[in-house]
């Protein structure tokens, strides 16, 4: 009997609409070309919005990764002093590359599960004794499925350091509000596959002008995600300096088109119905939240902790049952929660789906009369908004 189709939930990848698909399916074409530099054109300046950036967004071939390392090896020296608020998974790979490139960084960490209060930062810059060249820090942290107070961070920053403000947004941008200049961002990366509901390939990178100016003067050590070469390349000749993924640009310019035709407002207000659907319907089956604040949680992704270490039960449940792929904890929350994620091309039909089925899953795991509770208190939240 066929009573399910293939669903993914993970917080990345996730699914690509079939308008996206195929867009990318046109006819392949040099990267030297009108056509081309016309779609790239139509990326790096209808992504500026999304990315509240004055300046055309930089597009580059890889992984979310590969936007976070290019921030760090365009910006910080050999030696130097710098900060990452580290609230998870992500937090700890900003600090990794860091290091990796040589820099002395000064963590602070935050328990998972929680957000970066504006007054730990600010305690934690005081006491420094050393002058900061960047301070990192997580808008959502996927790993947890909390939203950072990114905005009141910068506001932290840029009045106690001279030091570059430094946002991997790669889970939430194209699904929450963000403006560099009121937010005092100098450099916010992201990726295709999270919030842009493209397939997983770009990297995009925005910068203001002093973050510009940073890098021109930055360090020696880098050629591929040297970020001169790609601002140079854009600026000069509206074109990539290495071959570009074509097809994954064509599909980022129709991405663009969608949350155009949606409008951005609305995107954003989308995805904190998701949000507040996904945590009212777990709540009304009395499991746990990681995320116990819901100031705190990220509209994006939502993790939840069942009580005895069930959360690969859960897992792999939906995934047997009803062929929806979750996400599982990472790290130090390795078999304590799994993640739902609500983000890009997510509907509120979608999260009622995921949590008729978490209905049916938590009445066979936990022995409960669990049928219709979370529906129910999701369509109540979603009402309230139609
Ligand atoms: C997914 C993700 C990344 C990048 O991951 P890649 O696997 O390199 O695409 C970075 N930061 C956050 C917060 C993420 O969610």
């Amino acid at each position: 009997m066929l009573f399910c189709k293939e669903s993914l939930f993970t917080p990345g990848p996730t699914p690509v609409p079939d308008r996206v698909k195929q867009a990318m399916n046109q006819p392949m074409v040099a990267h030297r070309s009108q056509v081309f530099s016309k779609s790239l054109q139509q990326v790096a300046t209808r992504l500026m919005p999304v990315f509240g950036s004055k300046e055309p967004v930089i597009v580059i071939a890889g992984s979310g990764t590969s936007a976070l390392e290019s921030a760090v090896c365009n910006t910080v020296h050999d030696g130097d002093h710098v900060v990452v608020v580290v609230t998870g998974v992500f937090g700890e790979r900003f600090a990794s590359i860091c290091e990796t490139y040589g820099s002395i960084v000064h963590r602070l960490d935050i328990e998972w599960g929680k957000a970066c209060r504006p007054e730990q930062l600010e305690t934690f810059l005081k006491e420094l004794d050393h002058p900061v060249q960047a301070v990192f820090a997580t808008y959502c942290e996927t790993s947890t499925s909390v939203l950072n107070p990114v905005k009141e961070l910068g506001a932290v920053v840029k009045r106690l350091t001279d030091a570059l403000y430094i946002v991997d947004g790669v889970s939430c941008i194209g699904g929450v509000p963000v403006d560099m200049e009121d937010y005092k961002i100098d450099i916010l990366v992201s990726g295709s596959q999270k919030a842009l509901m493209l397939p997983p390939g770009l990297a995009f990178v925005a910068v203001n002008k002093h973050a510009k100016d940073a890098i021109k003067s930055g360090p020696a050590k880098r050629f591929y995600l040297d970020l001169n070469r790609y601002i140079q390349s854009y600026e000069e000749g509206t074109t990539t300096p290495f071959t570009p993924p074509v097809s994954l640009v064509y599909g980022a310019n129709e991405v663009c088109q969608m949350i155009e035709e949606e409008g951005f407002d609305q995107v954003i207000k989308r995805h904190e119905v998701l949000k507040n659907m996904a945590r009212a319907g777990i709540k009304a089956l009395e499991l746990p939240l990681l995320v116990e604040k819901d100031e705190d949680a990220s509209p994006t992704v939502t993790a939840v902790k069942p009580a005895e270490g069930k959360a690969d039960s859960y897992k792999k449940y939906m995934q047997e049952h009803f062929a929806m792929t979750l996400a599982s904890g990472q790290k130090r929350l390795k078999g304590e929660i799994f993640r739902v994620g609500h983000m890009g091309y997510s509907t509120p039909f979608d999260v009622l789906n995921f949590l008729s089925a978490l209905e049916i899953a938590a009445h066979d795991l936990e022995g409960k009369d669990t049928f219709g509770k979370a529906v129910k208190k999701a369509e109540e939240v979603w009402k309230a908004y139609v």
